[in-house]
């Protein structure tokens, strides 16, 4: 690893023309980027894409676009470097709905009160796209060689899983993806809490596994029940999973973050997550976990959450079908095949089939790279007594597209927020505190620049 990450990007930043004011610039393309409507269902993000299309042709920096359907926009761009593996920088262009009922704001608005910029995407993630793109027309306007190709890339669709974008991407264009070796996404960031600021960098999530349970018996009058029917086998099979959650395991990356958690843990806590494989083996206190925090309950074990079910349309019908769906999310360090396997055998008796709706691969991204060098060096030194932790979600983003390539891919975003602001993702008011932004936008840009500059 060499020496000082920090001290060559601080070299960097005065060949990266500082002061221009980039943060600045950054800022107001948020604002006029908020206002474009990206909300998917539908996505339209092809509005995105000529957004910033634009910014990039007044730069002076090719690009290319496609489209994976009619408005489903996606946008790349490279600045050629030399031969070390290429550094992606990944960002979703569409947003989720946003009730304007429950707003202080319209939620496009891309208004400014009390220091905040306010509307939908602030935080998913429209802000970290402009901070990416800051970063790549500084890295362009300074004209330094780079030791690697640095890719921009804007995709559609991950708020529905992606398929539209980042995936489609993976399959109609691999070029795009070809000597990539690390890659920035959204998912960790700067968290301010009571007692620390913690830098948390997503390393690897929870792999979705959805399931349906289907089963069939002999139809029937609502008035003269058979022994069995369809739907007394999926309550049958429903009880079995209730009755029998899976057993806990701590995978290593997850241990660390518990270990890390125990430096600013309540007392109640300190101790379980000092040895989380020794706490998890006791059921009350696992269960008390989950009343504390379903988030981190969730890093112990596999779990399903019963989300849908059908049965009859008929009071008095005994259906010939009743149908059952399981959001099932497992831990990262084994295949899904084998999951599904063991699911499947503790239901057998119940006579439900067991399909796969969808099923990622599992993949955890390592730390010993050096974009998780400079992340670590960069937060260090611009802020001192902080920590960086790895981090582990329980929701997936695109990152998991390039995990499965075998790209050491992190969620991370050095934006400092307060834990009580995270509530807002997805949710009312989202909104991004300006200076905060403007710094954010500074420290991506000297992460990136100690990785691509030699
Ligand atoms: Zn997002």
């Amino acid at each position: 690893m060499r020496k000082s990450l920090y001290l060559l990007a601080l070299m960097a930043w005065s060949q990266v023309a500082f002061a221009q004011a980039i943060e600045d610039e950054a800022f107001e393309w948020l604002q006029a980027y908020i206002q474009i409507d990206t909300i998917n269902p539908p996505g339209n993000e092809t509005r995105a894409v000529e957004f910033i299309a634009r910014i990039l042709e007044a730069e002076g920096i090719p690009y290319q676009t496609a489209e994976s359907a009619p408005g489903r926009g996606n946008l790349w761009a490279r600045l050629e470097g030399g031969d070390e593996p290429a550094l992606v920088m990944l960002q979703h262009t569409d947003v989720v709905p946003a009730d304007e009922k429950y707003w202080t704001t319209a939620p496009l608005s891309g208004e400014i009160r009390d220091g905040y910029l306010w509307g939908r995407g602030t935080l998913d993630m429209k802000g970290t796209g402009m901070s990416h793109l800051a970063t790549f027309i500084s890295l362009h306007r300074a004209g330094v060689t780079l030791n690697r190709d640095v890719i921009l890339v804007a995709s559609a669709d991950e708020e529905a899983g992606g398929m539209y974008g980042a995936g489609w991407l993976v399959d109609h264009h691999p070029e795009i993806f070809q000597n990539v070796g690390l890659l920035i996404n959204e998912g960790g960031r700067g968290q301010q809490r009571e007692k620390e600021l913690l830098f948390q960098i997503e390393v690897t999530q929870k792999v979705p596994v959805w399931l349906r349970l289907t089963a069939v018996d002999t139809p029937g009058h609502g008035a003269m029940p058979n022994p069995t029917s369809s739907v007394t086998r999926i309550v049958d099979a429903l009880s079995i999973l209730r009755a029998n959650p899976f057993p806990p395991r701590m995978v290593p990356s997850i241990d660390d973050m518990f270990q890390s958690l125990a430096l600013s843990a309540s007392p109640e806590w300190e101790e379980p997550f000092n040895n989380m494989r020794a706490a998890i083996q006791d059921p009350a206190l696992l269960s008390r976990l989950q009343t504390y925090s379903p988030y981190l309950h969730a890093l112990t074990r596999d779990t399903c959450s019963m989300t849908r079910f059908e049965g009859s349309n008929k009071i008095n019908v005994v259906p010939a079908e009743a149908w059952a769906e399981l959001d099932c999310r497992i831990l990262p360090d084994r295949p899904s095949e084998i999951f599904v396997d063991e699911l499947t055998a503790m239901l057998e008796g119940t006579g439900v089939e067991v399909e796969v709706i969808m099923a990622f691969t599992a993949a955890i991204s390592p730390t010993d790279t050096i974009l998780y060098a400079a992340i670590e060096e960069v937060t260090g030194e611009r802020h001192p007594g902080s920590r960086v932790t790895p981090y582990v979600s329980t929701i997936f983003t695109d990152s998991h597209f390039f995990r499965d390539l075998g790209i050491p891919s992190y969620g991370f975003d050095p934006m400092v927020v307060p834990e009580a602001e995270f509530s807002r993702i997805h949710g009312n008011d989202e909104r991004i505190n300006i200076a905060a932004f403007k710094r954010g936008v500074i420290d991506h840009l000297a992460i990136i620049a100690a990785v691509v500059y030699d």
